[in-house]
């Protein structure tokens, strides 16, 4: 079975946590941009470079960029096969519409798309307390602002296109990774 996922939340709304449960459950790849970008900043690559500036300050890495990056990262094996849960992405209407271009001329469609949900008090708090070296105050608010801006929409996008489906963010790990999964299995 192949699973195409797509997790949308705030910043800090647990989607790193959530999304290890997912690929514990249905054996699909975790597919992080943040994380891709931060390991091209680690190997001190051209892209990484220029990423990490944008990145301090809580910007959004360019369009095109990022489209490429996971373009080539859903041809992998691990991906192909088994599925995958994107994360972080896509995070603009560019690129949501970059995304079903890719898949559909890999004859592949989305799932579903979970909208992870927490509030926004409850994330500016837990993104002050995890102390990652772009969670300055300027940068959390910069990143905050832009989800409203730039990601609101892109739910609004796949909404209107059957795929959304929120799920309540607040509560223990577990409970929040039983309600994805259930909403997962629902949309199989
Ligand atoms: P957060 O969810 O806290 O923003 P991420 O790990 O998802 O953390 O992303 C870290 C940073 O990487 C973002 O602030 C942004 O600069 C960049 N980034 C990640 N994904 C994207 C994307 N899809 N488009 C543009 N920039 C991105």
């Amino acid at each position: 079975m192949t699973v195409r996922l797509v997790i949308f939340g705030r910043q800090g709304a647990g989607k790193g946590t959530q999304c290890l449960n997912i690929v514990n459950t249905y054996g699909v790849a975790h597919i992080s941009t943040g994380d891709m970008l931060r390991a091209a900043v680690t190997a001190g690559t051209e892209m990484g470079t220029k990423a990490k500036e944008v990145m301090d300050a809580g910007g959004l890495v360019g369009d095109e960029i990022i489209n490429g990056i996971v373009a080539e990262r859903l041809t992998e094996p691990d991906a192909e096969g088994p599925g995958f849960v994107l994360d972080g992405y896509p995070r603009t209407q560019p690129q949501a519409e970059a995304l079903l271009n890719i898949l559909a001329a890999a004859d592949q469609s989305l799932d579903a798309v979970l909208n992870l949900d927490v509030p926004l008090e409850e994330v500016t708090a837990r993104m002050k307390s995890r102390g990652r070296e772009d969670d300055t105050d300027d940068a959390i608010a910069n990143r905050l602002a832009l989800y409203e801006q730039e990601t609101r929409p892109v739910l609004d996008f796949f909404d209107a296109q059957g795929l959304l489906v929120t799920v309540d963010g607040l509560g223990s790990e577990e409970e929040v990774s039983c309600r994805l999964i259930a909403v997962i299995n629902d949309q199989l």
